[in-house]
């Protein structure tokens, strides 16, 4: 059983076990959810905007 590995989310920087994996990066269930939830309007959505940001740039670097 190796399901107690853990990863840091990149969004809320909290060790989760359940989430995503993009790219070589990983966002927690909550936030995903979250994300999903925000509207553009949402003052937290550039907060978002700008953690996804890190996970393209690192891609595409
Ligand atoms: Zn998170």
């Amino acid at each position: 059983m190796d399901q107690e590995e853990t990863r840091t989310c990149i969004v809320c920087g909290q060790p989760r076990e359940e989430g995503i994996h993009i790219v070589s990066e990983f966002i927690c269930s909550s936030c995903e959810s979250e994300m999903v939830r925000t509207k553009v309007e949402d003052e937290k959505y550039p907060f978002f905007i700008r953690q996804l940001r890190q996970i393209w740039v690192r891609f595409h670097a």
